[in-house]
């Protein structure tokens, strides 16, 4: 292997920088071996950057386990090199691999993917997109053959909480990079439990796919995603002969067919809510068997690989179409109920155009067989919440600060006393919801008294503005009623028994008052003038 390695580092020598060639991927030189480790994905990368004026690293940050997690850039913009800025008006494109340790295909299909950019057969992408490639996510979880990270944290369903470092650099990096494409690549299996040993099946789909679904995005952004890429994408797959369909997992014969999940806690809804463009890829991960390279690792990798280049060209078909939603949505986010009130709870029903679905497993046996499942993709939404133009923060402020700023929200820090008037809330009472609401998280019911009041402001208090590019996610956060409360995370929820409650919706604007210090440790990729003004 090393041999091999220091081989083709030589011939690369050699031949640069007249047509250098580079350097076949670890896993494409030895596909039967154990996938490389998190190093040599590294060293590959660095590698890459190395050989290649169009690309470099950028250094995200630090796993739980303290290993580095890096993107690779690619580009033909100098600028966009240097620091992934927004230099010019190519769209740009964030692909994740592996964010799941024990779904590798991801890590593999990127770095072969960011040769073929830059060596030459991909290259024409490179007239229109800018790439920010994760190649791996979670090294942790590739290193220690395990699904989350050191931590035993799942880094994709942390998004509101953000407990996890691997979360806090992707925020950062969506913050940074604003791309305007999110690619998550992800396997699953097709043992299910418990329908393939107790029922005797497994699912047969080789690509399932879902974008941004939760019915807070941006309106336009959000019809686009769903009414039309999603589906082009899926016959642009299913036309080459791969399987392909809409996201689902059913673990039972009994279980109805429903689509990904809809909480903005996971990445892809999280990242969507930014203003991106955000498809995931689940495609099939075959386990134990008998195959030419180890659990069929090879072909998925080849399907997976197929799959983005499909979405990656629907992209550049798309591409002023996609940048222009894209940045609309970062920059004046307008959900479905208006610029100024977002749904409260939401969860998948029973859709009545089409009760049933045909699904077509495989016996254990090996046979196809295709059975009805009862079909519950359609959202119900209850509740409308609205948007404040600002909130105030007046005890755990250290909390709320650290909170606000991994998720790159400005805030002032009050500085002198100063009387408000505000919302003040209560928690009249609590209880556990009577009925799950299925692709959400369970559930408090909360009810709220509120009141206006006057309240002093003491030094050390927040005041943090909706009018910025993510004001609508403080609200769809803060309010304890909000299917994404804040207030329903598990480390959280304990603060729904204290009254009244540290946040207060503030009736008026809050001004940039020369009494308050405006304060966040992470701005927002946007300036201030860029921020929308909200009614
Ligand atoms: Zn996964």
């Amino acid at each position: 292997m090393i041999r091999l390695w220091s081989a083709c580092l030589c011939a690369l020598l050699y031949t640069l920088p007249a047509q250098a060639r580079l350097p076949l991927t670890p896993f494409e030189q030895a596909p039967q071996r154990p996938l490389p480790k998190a190093a040599v994905v590294s060293n590959y990368l660095h590698t890459l950057a190395k050989a290649s004026p169009l690309a470099s690293i950028s250094r995200l940050g630090t796993s739980a386990g303290g290993r580095p997690v890096e993107a690779l850039l690619i580009s033909r913009d100098e600028a966009f090199l240097q620091g992934g800025k927004l230099a010019s008006d190519k769209p740009t494109v964030m692909l994740l691999g592996s964010q799941h340790g024990n779904e590798p295909s991801g890590t593999e299909v990127l770095q072969i993917l960011a040769r073929r950019l830059l060596d030459g057969e991909l290259a024409p992408l490179l007239d229109d997109l800018n790439f920010v490639v994760v190649v791996l996510a979670n090294p942790d979880g590739r290193d220690l053959n395990r699904r989350l990270n050191a931590r035993d944290e799942n880094p994709n369903l942390d998004f509101i909480a953000v407990k996890s470092p691997e979360t806090r650099l992707y925020i950062d990096a969506l913050a940074r990079f604003q791309p305007d494409v999110v690619m998550d690549l992800h396997e699953t299996w097709n043992h299910k439990w418990p329908m393939t040993p107790r029922e005797g099946f497994l699912t047969t789909t080789d690509a399932q796919f879902e974008v941004g679904n939760n019915p807070n995005l941006d309106a336009d952004l959000s019809a686009y995603a769903n009414q039309q890429f999603l589906p082009r994408l899926i016959h642009a797959v299913a036309v080459t002969g791969i399987p392909a369909q809409r996201y689902n997992e059913i673990y039972s014969v009994r279980d109805p067919v429903r689509r990904g999940g809809l909480s903005l806690s996971n990445f892809r809804n999280y990242a969507a809510m930014q203003g991106s463009l955000t498809v995931l890829f689940e495609n099939r991960h075959d386990g134990e068997g008998q195959y030419p390279t180890p659990m069929n690792i090879a072909e998925r990798v080849r399907k997976q690989l197929l799959c983005v280049q499909k979405a990656l060209a629907l992209v550049r078909e798309d591409r002023e179409h996609i940048r222009q939603l894209a940045r609309g949505a970062r920059q004046q986010w307008q959900g479905s109920e208006g610029e100024d009130r977002f749904v409260l709870q939401y969860g998948f029903t029973v859709n009545r155009q089409q009760p049933k679905i045909p699904v077509t497993l495989q016996r254990v046996d090996g046979q196809q067989v295709t059975k009805a499942f009862r079909r519950e993709d359609a959202i119900a939404v209850s509740g409308i919440g609205t948007i404040p133009p600002g909130y105030v923060i007046r005890s755990q402020t250290e909390r709320f600060r650290r909170w606000l700023d991994d998720h790159h929200l400005r805030y002032q820090v009050v500085q002198r006393k100063e009387i408000l008037t505000i919302k003040q809330q209560r928690v009249a009472a609590v209880t556990i919801a009577e009925h799950t609401r299925p692709g959400t998280r369970d559930w408090l019911d909360v009810k709220l008294d509120e009141k206006l009041q006057e309240a002093e402001l003491k030094p050390g208090d927040l005041k943090v503005s909706t009018d910025q590019p993510q004001g609508a996610l403080l609200a769809i956060m803060l309010d304890p009623r909000s299917a994404n409360s804040l207030y329903q995370e598990p480390q959280w929820r304990p603060l729904l028994l204290t009254n009244p409650l540290p946040t207060a919706p503030l009736p008026e604007a809050v001004n940039g008052s020369a009494q308050a210090a405006v304060i966040s440790g992470k701005a927002h990729g946007s300036a201030p003038a860029e921020a929308k003004a909200r009614g």
